[in-house]
């Protein structure tokens, strides 16, 4: 269990509060799924559950249940929108191993073969193509 208490100042907690927008793919009663911003491929997206813990560390088992169900069937979305050759799922504890924001978050990244990532949190993308993207994965979600 980390031992550093959940800050509720994070960027995700606020977009859970709607005080910043994001480009939702999709929400649940426990979870939420929007692009990330500084995208590492095309259609990298987050999963995050609506319940407060810092990271994988300190989170309710029940709640990871529910988060992985989402995230795997929006990586099924994510592959199905992009063609994507395979489906990159990434999640950082604490910031010796990479994690940046402090509300746990599952990185779902379509990956084609040969083709590189590109930096994490590198260049922010455009907000057209965000929405595009974000379109592209909702309309594989009922299929
Ligand atoms: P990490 O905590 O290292 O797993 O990564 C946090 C991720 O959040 C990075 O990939 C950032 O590009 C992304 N990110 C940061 N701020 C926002 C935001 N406002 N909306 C969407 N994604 C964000």
């Amino acid at each position: 269990m980390s031992g550093i208490a959940y800050d509720d100042g994070n960027i995700f907690a606020k977009i859970l509060r709607g005080e910043i927008p994001c480009h939702r793919v999709y929400e649940d009663a426990d979870t939420l799924a929007f692009m990330d911003v500084m995208p590492q491929a095309p259609g990298h997206l987050l999963v995050i559950p609506k319940q407060p813990s810092r990271n994988m560390l300190d989170a309710d088992p029940a709640v990871l249940a529910k988060t992985i169900a989402v995230v795997q069937k929006l990586a099924r979305a994510a592959q199905d929108a992009f063609d994507a050759d395979g489906i990159y799922i990434a999640q950082f504890n604490e910031p010796a191993a990479g994690q940046t924001v402090f509300h746990l978050h599952f990185h779902i990244v379509p990956r084609h073969e040969g083709e590189a990532l590109k930096p994490h949190s590198g260049k922010m993308e455009d907000n057209e193509i965000l929405a595009t993207n974000a379109e592209k994965i909702i309309g594989e979600l009922g299929n």
